[in-house]
């Protein structure tokens, strides 16, 4: 029988109390970091936005784990990120507040995009095509590397935690091969590189509604830790009513060995799951064939992954006033269904790289690349009848301008949205 992991549990507003005593829970920070040793945080600061949007790691939770490691006398403290394709990693550190906490307490901070001193690392039985990574010397000589997420609802991967934070330690090329690939493997092989000893999962605000692009960040109150990053995904998403077998990088995670899914393989220590127990809304999970009626969805055999996608670029085409302009469009995600050879090929979007086989029939179809493909590609390939994947200098040149352009109303369309789903659910509203 596998050893069962232990996931600590701590609940309340103050921070350092929470962090302290997830350390204590874990055995004690002075048992869990070597004295002398070289500690790496991987927080989340992959966008430019601001504490209060819960996009990145809260700066308060970092500060609260650098005081907790600096009891163990460790002989340097690193914050390492490397922040999304198009984002500029200080520029990050700086609006997410990680960078004044870390001048304040004395920590190195390191751009793992900017860094040169690279070494090349093997992926032993790799399941994506990433058969070796360059990854810092730094991050690869430390004696620890703590995973620091925050948790949120996510539009690629139904919700992001610890097992998906570990992708930003790979700089944009490797970022970029990941995405045309299937990601989950992908990040799977990530973890096998380079994987993190301690996770402390900042819980405090987590984001749901349409994160990471449009959270609406409710009061969570707790902080994780675990030296398991599947567990305390799993227990993450137990404290939040998400409904794990919505997520399908939870089995590729537990078949690759790294570490417990099933509960009871899991001892929860400190706070209980029910004394935690915060439900999240995360509108990237349920039955997607009929949501959208005006539109011929189609989603036989569609991973998690492009079923939270099509959520989010639906309801997207919503916001900026496009649903309506373009109802009739047939929607592909998945690779297991029927496209009747009468729909003409300009009215069709096949989204993501299992959908290729299609073209077969529909040669001049719009297919856009990726497992999962770039999220915002889908709304904006409907909108603009010209396949939007993210490729060549599309990210810079349309995807992000786009964005921006569409950015306020879009917030409006989902701070209104998240009104009246806690006004339909009362008993969940922070
Ligand atoms: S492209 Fe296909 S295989 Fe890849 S995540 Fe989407 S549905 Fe899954």
């Amino acid at each position: 029988m596998a050893k069962k992991s232990l996931v600590a549990l701590a609940k309340g507003t103050d921070i350092q109390e929470n962090v302290t005593r997830v350390f204590d829970l874990m055995g004690g920070v002075t048992n869990v970091i070597r004295k002398g040793s070289i500690v790496v945080l991987k927080p989340n600061a992959g966008h430019a936005e601001p504490p209060e949007t819960s996009v990145c790691t809260n700066p308060e939770v970092v500060r609260a784990v650098v005081r907790e490691v600096k009891k163990a006398e460790p002989k340097k403290i690193i914050i390492a990120e490397a922040a999304a394709i198009g984002c500029d990693t200080l520029e990050c550190f700086k609006v997410s507040g990680i960078e004044a906490v870390a001048n304040e307490e004395g920590v190195e901070l390191k751009d793992i995009k900017r860094d040169q001193d690279l070494v090349n690392v093997a992926v032993r039985g790799f399941r994506s095509n990433i058969d070796h990574l360059k990854l810092p010397r730094f991050l690869m000589e430390a004696d620890h590397l703590i995973n620091l997420p925050i948790l949120k609802a996510h539009a690629s991967m139904v919700f992001s935690g610890a097992l998906k934070n570990i992708k930003g330690v790979v700089q944009d090329k490797v970022h970029m091969q990941m995405h045309q690939q299937n990601l989950t493997m992908a990040m799977m092989d990530v973890w096998s590189a380079c994987r993190a000893d301690i996770n402390i999962m900042d819980a405090m605000h987590a984001a749901s509604g349409y994160s990471p692009h449009m959270p609406v960040p409710i009061d969570t109150n707790m902080v994780l830790g675990s030296k398991d990053p599947v567990a305390i995904d799993r227990v993450a998403c137990e404290v939040t009513g998400i409904d794990t077998t919505c997520v399908d990088y939870f089995r590729v995670a537990a078949e690759t060995g790294l570490g417990n899914y099933d509960m009871d393989q899991i001892d929860v220590v400190g706070n209980t799951i029910e004394e935690c127990y915060k439900k999240m809304w995360i509108p990237y999970i349920g039955d997607m064939s009929t949501r959208w009626p005006e539109y011929d969805v189609k989603c036989e055999g569609a991973c998690s992954s492009c079923q939270a996608l099509l959520a989010i670029n639906m309801e997207e085409l919503k916001a900026v006033d496009e649903y309506d302009k373009n109802a009739g469009m047939t929607i592909v995600i998945g690779g297991k269904n029927e496209i009747p050879k009468d729909i003409p090929d300009g009215k069709i979007v096949l989204h993501g790289n299992c959908t290729k086989k299609y073209l077969k029939d529909h040669p001049n179809a719009y297919w856009i690349l990726g497992c999962p493909p770039n999220e915002p590609a889908l709304y904006l390939t409907v909108q603009r009848k010209e396949v939007i994947n993210g490729m060549g200098d599309q990210e810079e040149e349309i995807i992000r301008p786009c964005m921006a352009r569409d950015a306020a109303v879009w917030r409006e369309y989902v701070f209104k949205a998240a009104d009246k789903y806690y006004e339909e659910h009362p008993d969940e509203k922070a």
